[in-house]
């Protein structure tokens, strides 16, 4: 029997991704705040769903698609209260970008209505949404994650099966964590590099052949600190004098560089702790020492 699939957010990611659905033979419930977001997928074959309530009722898998942590509470435990609505083998999948400890609670709501859920946020641009190949990080009870292998085969190209529930969605956090944060450091060093007078194009050739654009975890942490090598192949004391000088020539520019100068507290801090001689990856591992006392604390 065809599998249905109670499909809620047909947003930017959420329209291409019922719309796979659709097109795999998946018996798609269409739901959204937008009647045109639902007029849109019933062309593509899903069936038109007038609440998200009506959306769930004997599906067999419920998907949430939807903007942020509200609005997936809205719908699942608030105003629209769907997890009320679903069958005890409804395998709920939330595939939202939303706060962890959200998901928690969805997770404590959902067990205590003895269903099942997975947190599946995905990796990747609209381009992958439309084409199916999406990165999928989804956390949840091996045997649901098999239950659901499909539908995620149906709209992702790489399934990650990252633990538990709520692994998948740290996961997520985690990732956009360093990218977001990278792309500051990228737009703030490539106004530095073009301030100082340099010429933009050199500069990323330059860069993409050193550890700045290559990236320390294709680099450096696997050869040093990941393999508890703390011998400097470039020393802490070496990375902060050459910190110090980029600071002083930014600030001779009157170029502002915050992402550096909030680094500068970490290499700082190693040298408060005679760490100079160590490896500039064991930044990591001085890290984890100073919150040591959370582990220890459970
Ligand atoms: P979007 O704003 O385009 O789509 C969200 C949809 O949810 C809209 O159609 C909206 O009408 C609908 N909606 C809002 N509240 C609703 C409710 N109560 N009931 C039913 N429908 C409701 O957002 P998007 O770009 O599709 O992103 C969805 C999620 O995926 C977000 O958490 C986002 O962070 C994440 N994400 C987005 C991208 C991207 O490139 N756009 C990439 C990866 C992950």
């Amino acid at each position: 029997m065809t599998d249905t699939v109670a499909f809620i957010g047909l947003g930017v990611m959420g329209g291409p991704m019922a719309r796979n659905l659709s097109k795999a033979g998946f018996d798609v419930r269409a739901f959204d705040t937008r009647a045109a977001a639902i007029k849109r997928a019933v062309h593509f074959g899903a069936k038109a769903a007038v609440s998200a309530q009506d959306s769930v009722i004997g599906a067999d898998f419920v998907i949430t698609m939807l903007p942020n942590s509200e609005h997936v509470l809205d719908v699942m435990i608030g105003k629209d209260n769907i997890s009320q609505f679903m069958e005890p083998n409804t395998l709920y999948i939330d595939m939202s970008t939303i706060a962890p400890k959200t998901t928690d609670r969805l997770f404590r709501k959902v067990e205590a209505e003895g269903q099942s859920m997975i947190d599946a946020p995905v990796g990747r641009l609209s381009s992958n949404a439309e084409d199916g190949t999406l990165l999928i990080m989804a956390g949840g009870e091996r045997t649901d994650i098999e239950r659901a292998m499909p539908l995620f085969e149906t709209m992702g190209s790489d399934i990650v099966h990252c633990g538990a529930v709520g692994t998948g969605i740290r996961m997520k956090i985690v990732n956009n964590y360093m990218s977001i944060t990278l792309n500051a450091l990228t737009a703030e060093t490539l106004q530095f590099a073009t301030i100082s007078g340099l010429d933009r194009n050199l500069v990323c050739q330059v860069l993409l052949g050193t550890t700045a654009g290559k990236g320390h975890l294709a680099t450096t942490y696997p050869t040093k600190i990941l393999r508890n090598d703390l011998t400097p192949g470039f020393s802490i004391d070496l990375a902060n004098k050459d910190l110090s000088i980029a600071l002083d020539f930014a600030s001779d520019l009157k170029v502002p560089v915050k992402s550096g100068k909030a680094s500068k507290e970490y290499y700082e801090a190693a040298l408060t702790q005679s760490l100079g001689q160590q490896d500039w990856t064991s930044i990591y591992q001085m890290l984890l020492d100073s919150n040591k006392h959370m582990f220890e604390d459970g």
